[in-house]
């Protein structure tokens, strides 16, 4: 291991806004991401209260020499990188120097480690920032980082602290990412003196790692990935469409095994389950996505939770493509857990949605009318003028920019026809960019109508849903959600936004509370606003499959007309293509 330095002041310059100890959860992401980065086998988690009280973490790992403990706990000191170079190819969880210090800060801190070769363990304590030592502490070779009392110093916001069952929840959830990251180390984690979890390393055993941290019905249920292209390799355990899913969320992505939460890959996910997910249940998975660490930039994000691909359309297309193969093709994949007294499941078939041209052209000829979907969109169906008839030719002037609906293609595409030639749209995309604009106009003006349900929606939910519940419940209201704890397990939904009311009760109320979550307390609304809008549009907006009448096409299309950046679903994917007739009348080598 290299040399622990102070970062030169261009680098600081270069670096992502500095870190925040949000929670004790927080500041046990930072210690675990340590003992990786020093190449620990075993790790152990100790925390009191939840963390509040105590947080430790004990490791095996390379250790810092007694010269270097002081400098461990200093601000932008780190031995991980010390260029810009290094900074662009990292490969360590860990590269700012400041989370040490940052905790420091707010906390009693003690650092004790012992390097192999040192006959005994050195050990420096640090009271709000203030460091005393080195004294000689007892330790077998590697590194134990003590956090008592966070925000003893600051009770402002020791008073944030949730509830003590909240906060370890939280701590949980962190505890659980990085063991799914690393089969090969061993990890345990104690709460109030209790063992919680107990993980023997299994080096190259991930199916058996996955088992004991989600349990072994999804593993047994879900395909095994492995593909590889271009540099790009995406592998793991990808949940089977017809895993009946028990009550935690189960959605792990990580990239160069850090775990992250990305728009562009959760849109990438989220598309490749769409025909085969049937009623948009959420998939559960367990992912990896390894790229040459300078085709990524790590340093975006304060928590690192989000990336930036160099390039995020190669990306995005290889892990659609490398799930949709790996959830067609269950019967030529592995059995993803082959615990010695487990058979795999046999492959399930799947869903296919109903596929075929719904209407004919130009004669107006739909399916039955599903009622919702203009209301759902449109909100106002009632005091809108019929449809108009689809006209029998194009090119009268009032032919709008988008055209006619002439048909709908394997229920995911819309053809129409308007004055140039063919418009093909991706209805899913399209109308989730309308959605995604009006509810961010309704925001605005905060009038983000609620309805409320008939009949609640009641689920069973992950102790963090229902923590996240209790403490953004204004934020929900003001997003249009009215949803009621039942039991530290159960939630019932009461009211959705009105824009959303025939979307998934659970999945819409779930991935908004996932997002909340991430976001992070008080600045989620403000601003992570958006990136909350789009999930939600996300999950309102028509899905694929669903077939669609000439007029509610034609809906749509006046919609995509009216509305902002419709030419783009909030992923940046284009929503519409015009295919011209002299393109037409080229492939059919049509002279003119
Ligand atoms: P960073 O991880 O970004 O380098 P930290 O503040 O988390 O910054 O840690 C500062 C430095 O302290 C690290 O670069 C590393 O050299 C050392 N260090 C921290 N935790 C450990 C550990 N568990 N084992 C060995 N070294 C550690
Ligand atoms: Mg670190």
């Amino acid at each position: 291991m290299s040399a622990i330095r102070v970062l030169s002041d261009l680098l600081v310059n270069q670096i992502a806004a500095g870190e925040v100890v949000e929670r004790p959860a927080s500041a046990l992401k930072e210690l675990l991401e340590n003992s990786l980065d020093a190449g620990a086998t075993e790790i152990e988690v100790r925390l009191l209260e939840g963390g509040g009280k105590l947080i430790q973490v004990a490791d095996d790992g390379a250790g810092i020499s007694r010269e270097e403990l002081a400098l461990a706990l200093a601000r932008h000191a780190t031995s991980k990188i010390s260029s810009l170079d290094d900074l662009e190819q990292v490969r360590s969880l860990g590269f700012r120097g400041e989370a040490l210090a940052s905790i420091a800060a707010v906390s009693r801190l003690t650092l004790t480690s012992r390097r192999a070769q040192e006959r005994h363990a050195w050990s420096i304590g640090c009271e709000g920032g203030a460091p005393a030592g080195p004294e000689p502490g007892a330790l077998a070779a590697g590194t134990s980082v003590e956090v008592r009392d966070l925000y003893f110093n600051t009770p402002a916001r020791r008073k944030f602290l949730k509830s003590e069952a909240t906060e370890f929840a939280h701590c949980e959830e962190v505890f659980k990412r990085a063991a799914l990251s690393r089969p090969d180390v061993g990890f345990a984690l104690h709460h109030n003196g209790r063992v919680q979890r107990q993980l023997r390393a299994a080096p190259e055993r991930h199916d058996v790692r996955v088992a004991a941290v989600l349990g072994e019905e999804f593993a047994r249920s879900a395909v095994r990935l492995e593909q590889q292209a271009a540099g790009l390799r995406l592998w793991g355990l990808a949940g089977s469409p017809t895993f009946s899913r028990g009550t935690r969320d189960a959605q792990y992505f990580f990239v160069n095994g850090r775990f992250v939460r990305d728009k562009l890959i959760a849109h990438a996910l989220r598309e490749a389950y769409r025909d085969v997910l049937h009623q948009e249940r959420h998939p559960a998975f367990v992912l990896f996505l390894e790229l040459d660490p300078g085709a990524v930039d790590v340093n975006v994000h304060p928590t690192k939770i989000e990336v930036r691909f160099r390039d995020g359309r190669a990306v995005h297309q290889f892990i659609f493509h490398a799930l949709s193969q790996g959830l067609a093709a269950p019967a030529a994949a592995a059995p993803a857990f082959e615990g010695a007294s487990y058979q795999a499941a046999a492959p399930r078939p799947y869903a296919f949605p109903a596929a075929g041209v719904q209407g004919r052209l130009g004669t107006g000829l739909g399916v039955a009318q599903p009622e919702g979907f203009y209301q759902t969109l449109f909100g106002r169906r009632d005091d809108r003028a019929p449809e108009p008839e689809v006209p029998d030719t194009a090119g009268e002037a009032e032919v709008p920019p988008l055209g006619f609906a002439l048909a709908q293609l394997q229920g995911i595409y819309i053809l129409a026809q308007n004055a140039h030639g063919l418009v093909i749209v991706d209805m899913h995309a399209a109308h989730e960019r309308v959605v995604y604009e009006r509810l961010k106009a309704a925001m605005d003006q905060q009038a983000v109508a609620m309805q409320p349900l008939l009949i609640p929606v009641t689920f069973n939910a992950d102790r963090l849903d229902v923590t996240t519940l209790e403490e953004h419940g204004e934020t929900l209201r003001q997003l249009g959600f009215e949803l009621a704890p039942l039991s530290p397990t159960a939630i019932a939904v009461r009211a959705l936004p009105a824009m959303l009311k025939d979307a998934d009760a659970q999945q819409l109320a779930r991935a908004v509370l996932q997002d909340i979550r991430e976001f992070g307390a008080s600045r989620a609304l403000t601003e992570r606003r958006n990136e909350l809008l789009a999930t939600m549009a996300c999950h309102g907006a028509v899905r694929a499959s669903r077939a669609l009448t000439l007029p509610e096409m034609n809906a749509l299309l006046r919609e995509m007309e009216a509305t902002e950046r419709s030419g783009q679903c909030n992923h940046g994917r284009p929503t519409w293509f015009q295919l011209t007739l002299a393109e037409l009348d080229k492939m059919f080598m049509r002279g003119k």
